[in-house]
């Protein structure tokens, strides 16, 4: 199978503080099936690291007030273009741009809300099957 991975499961240092989230167990499950990476926030021209982002009514701001919505969605469309063709895709989650199901609330201070980010809702408009990697037994079901 074709699957898209957030670059930062996979181990890229792209999240903002130029950290990642590895993540061992999605990795496992993913031997065998060809991986496209993707960072929305590295395509949309965002340094390593910057300043965290946060959605608050539908945009995206940084920690300083800066509306980076347009540049964050010119990132997607190119992500989108990578996988548009995948048979699945497995997000991370509570990010801005990959988050599924559930993101940071737009105040800075850690609290989260539900929603998607801004990747995943258009991932999911163009009929994209999006998984977090908190959802290792539905992700194993379909592999
Ligand atoms: S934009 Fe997505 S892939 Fe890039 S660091 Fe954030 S969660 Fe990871």
């Amino acid at each position: 199978m074709k699957i898209g991975l957030s670059a930062c499961l996979y181990g890229k240092n792209v999240r903002y503080d130029g950290s990642n989230k590895k993540n061992e167990a999605i990795l496992k499950l993913l031997e065998g099936h060809e991986i496209i990476l993707i960072c929305p926030e590295l395509s949309a021209g965002f340094e390593i690291p910057h300043d965290p982002l946060e959605i608050s009514k539908n945009k995206v701001f940084t920690c300083k007030g800066q509306d980076v919505t347009e540049k964050l969605e010119q990132g997607c469309l190119a992500c989108l273009e990578k996988v548009k063709d995948c048979d699945l895709l497995i997000l991370k989650q509570k990010s801005p741009s990959c988050g599924k199901g559930k993101i940071y609330d737009g105040s800075f201070s850690g609290k989260l809300m539900q929603g998607n980010g801004i990747f995943t809702k258009l991932c999911l408009k163009q009929g994209l099957k999006i998984f977090s990697e908190e959802e290792i037994s539905d992700i194993k079901k379909e592999l």
